[in-house]
């Protein structure tokens, strides 16, 4: 009898917030896949679909993928199991807490985790086994200025909102590149920058301000080449164009507070001196504030190139003050509140009470619950009490996503144990004392109640697992699970659970049926039956998504969690910021003339995926891009490898000549230059150039901390042809 082809598996791609649905074909065997196509059936995303999505099984599949626990015995590794994993590890982790204290232990995760809910919860299950406070997070290397935001105006760091865009006549859109990003970031807005133009093409406006002449940029109506790091003056501009004219409108669907506040503000500030720090002229400032506030519909929409920067918060937070006071908050075509499956913000607020813990040296809160990476290296390397000795890195790689590499490199190598549990042993994970295998999201099967928070509409889909994982390898909660009850502490922090986990297991072993057994679907299922708004079985039974109702608006009134139920205009530290901005003078730097700056590539997914052989087709490496006029007053030619040196690092990358942005600017791709390493052997592969290298870990945005990875100084170098390179990887040369 041969066997039967197994039907098409429906589930969605776990790489970014676009969510495409996808059909997934496998062979007879089940276990190779043979393509993996949009689900043109899924009735919220699929149109996003890109060769991240295209390629998963050969990120699944990689060469050097790992799949069994390695411990390092002096410069190499050797795989061994899980049970000599847990017992070294358990008992070195015991011997620091016990001698230096929970704090001891540090963690950090990346972007992968975001799309792994079971792994997340027992990770941070872990984290309060032991009770450390000193957890970090890729999130503070972009988001942030967001959570800052959200906590201040609606009360909390996880009330966010998502672009109306098919109802709105007038986007003004700052820092971002759609075309690349799909208009995804901490909100999904499914196939947005094509909905965004067909707006357009049916008469809406599209105003795009941005240092650079993206592809997206050359699509708006109007292209506005700000100067770098200057958003919040040309916000500040706009919001006082907008009162002074009087052209504000009261918001209808949330009461707020803060206008008088708001008004003293504008009062001090001068047009003429914002128009002059933004570099765009005053008229383009004035008609664009005056359009905006006239539009039928309107929304102001503010992403990463907002975000890193010294004023990246205020930009943030005045990007929404636009929006609040032309009533485009949770209106038709304006920025919108989804309420999703469950009350996201109380739900987490009562698991995960907001920490107060302050970072031992430079004495800084928490954000969004997690602490600021440019602050990670130096709390491993300055000792004292308090000083972290051990880290657990769980999917993330935060030399490469982080400020100041080269730093954090050497850190991580003076610590006492460092466990990395991820798929692929990268640079951030050189120095680990134990590689632990784990997942792709095509083995994991899970509801994330958390992207039904941020959806563009009523939505919700659960992945579904496709391949088996190999039998060698445990999925990452089983192992965190594991590792806190070998520490013999607390899960989760509370007394109980450990008794559970045990005899829960144990009566799964006995019936057979492995879902009694604790794991994160208890979790998953309890707060979808406390939210009550869909039921858990209708999610299950379907493959291609469930809408739940139609778009709403005027939800975030019960969702706000501030202390009065108002939206605050004018949060204080928020004003007092954007006041120390404005007494702080603008200045030039004559050693590091040029301003690197940010931007994204459309196959690139952070530093996850640039080693996936078909990832890229054409070029597998980024470029230093640089204005022509620049370029020729330099005499550098397309390709040339320059220098770029900064007061951080230096690094050697090829030219690409541009045209149409901002000139003093270079433009370089993050997320490029980690190494893949094979923990047996071979020498490591590397692609393109890690340019957070030049990043200082000490230049940050006061209140969000988030590195100036969009206004790092620096200068270029001519290299003569017998000079040699420095290895091209992300630790580079430090400075
Ligand atoms: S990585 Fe590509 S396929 Fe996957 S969700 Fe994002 S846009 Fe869609």
């Amino acid at each position: 009898m041969h066997p039967t082809k197994p039907s098409p598996v429906y589930t969605h791609c776990c790489y970014c917030l676009s969510l495409c649905g996808i059909e997934i074909t496998l062979d007879e065997s089940r276990e190779r896949i043979e393509s993996i196509k949009p689900d043109r059936a899924n009735p919220y995303s699929w149109a996003d679909f890109c060769r991240k999505g295209l390629t998963a099984a050969e990120a699944r599949d990689h060469p050097n993928r790992l799949t069994a626990p390695m411990r390092r015995v002096g410069d190499r590794y050797e795989p061994t199991t899980y049970a000599d994993a847990l017992e070294d590890i358990s008992r070195r982790l015991n011997e620091i807490i016990d001698e230096h204290g929970p704090d001891a232990v540090g963690s950090y995760h990346g972007n992968p985790m975001g799309f792994a809910f079971h792994n997340t919860i027992f990770f941070t299950g872990l984290l309060d086994a032991i009770g450390t406070r000193n957890r970090f997070w890729v999130g503070s290397v972009d988001q942030n200025a967001a959570h800052v935001v959200q906590k201040n105006m609606y009360g909390s760091d996880l009330l966010g909102l998502s672009g109306d865009v098919d109802e709105c006549d007038y986007f003004l859109l700052l820092g971002m590149d759609p075309s690349v990003s799909k208009f995804g970031w901490i909100e999904s807005v499914p196939n947005g920058w094509n909905r965004v133009l067909q707006r357009r093409d049916g008469g809406a406006t599209l105003v795009l301000v941005d240092p650079r002449r993206s592809d997206s940029a050359a699509r708006a109506d109007l292209h506005v080449p700000i100067e770098p790091g200057t958003d919040w003056a040309f916000l500040l501009a706009i919001v006082k164009v907008i009162l002074d004219e009087s052209l504000d409108v009261t918001p209808v669907a949330v009461a707020m507070t803060g206008m008088d506040t708001l008004r003293g503000l504008v009062a001090d500030a001068n047009l003429n001196e914002l128009a002059e720090r933004c570099g765009v002229p005053l008229e383009t400032i004035t008609y664009i504030a005056r359009d905006f506030a006239t539009a039928r519909t309107a929304m102001c929409v503010t992403h990463t190139g907002v975000a890193h920067n010294e004023g990246g918060t205020v930009g943030e937070w005045l990007g929404h003050v636009v929006n609040l006071i032309t009533n485009r908050i949770d209106t038709p075509g304006g920025k919108r509140f989804e309420r999703g499956i469950v009350d996201l913000a109380k739900a987490f607020e009562m698991m995960a009470p907001p920490s107060k813990h302050r970072t031992r040296l430079r004495g800084l809160p928490t954000i969004a619950g997690f602490h600021a990476l440019a602050e990670l290296a130096d709390e491993i390397r300055v000792p004292g009490q308090g000083q972290i000795r051990a880290m657990v890195i769980a999917s993330g790689n935060p030399v490469v996503s982080g400020p100041d590499s080269a730093a954090l490199d050497a850190a991580l190598g003076q610590l006492d144990l460092l466990v990395a549990v991820d798929i692929v042993q990268r640079d951030s994970h050189r120095h680990a004392d134990w590689l632990i295998p784990g997942t792709h999201w095509l083995e994991r099967g899970e509801l994330n109640p958390g992207f039904s928070g941020i959806a563009n509409s009523p939505f919700v889909q659960m992945s579904r697992q496709v391949l088996p994982k190999p039998d060698s390898v445990w999925e990452e909660w089983e192992f965190f699970l594991e590792l806190a009850l070998h520490l013999k502490r607390p899960l989760f922090g509370r007394h109980g659970v450990n008794t559970v986990a045990k005899l829960s297991r144990l009566v799964a072993q006995r019936t057979g049926r492995p879902q009694l057994g604790l794991n994160g679907e208890w979790i998953t299922r309890g707060m979808v039956a406390a939210g009550r708004r869909v039921r858990y079985r209708d999610i299950a039974g379907s493959p291609h998504g469930l809408q739940f109702g139609k778009k709403r608006y005027g939800d975030l009134a019960q969702a706000l969690m501030t202390p009065d139920g108002k939206v605050q205009a004018a949060p204080k530290e928020l004003v007092d910021e954007c006041r120390r901005m404005l007494s702080d003078a603008a200045h030039s730097n004559p050693t590091y003339p040029f301003t690197l700056i940010n931007r994204r590539i459309r196959e690139s997914m952070n530093s996850w995926l640039n080693d996936v052989p078909g990832v890229h087709v054409n070029e597998r490496r980024n470029y230093a891009e640089i204005d022509r006029a620049d370029a020729e007053a330099l005499g550098l030619t397309d390709g040339e490898v320059v220098r770029l040196v900064s007061d951080s690092g230096t690094v050697d990358i090829p030219v690409r000549i541009t045209t149409g942005g901002r000139r003093g600017m270079i433009a370089v791709a993050h997320g490029w230059g980690s190494r893949a390493f094979d923990p047996l052997g071979d020498a490591p592969t590397t692609h393109g150039t890690n340019r957070n290298l030049l990043v200082s870990s000490t230049s940050l945005d006061r209140l969000s901390q988030t590195p100036t990875f969009n206004t790092t100084h620096v200068r270029i170098e001519r290299i003569a042809h017998s000079e040699p390179a420095p290895p091209e990887s992300s630790i580079g040369t430090a400075r």
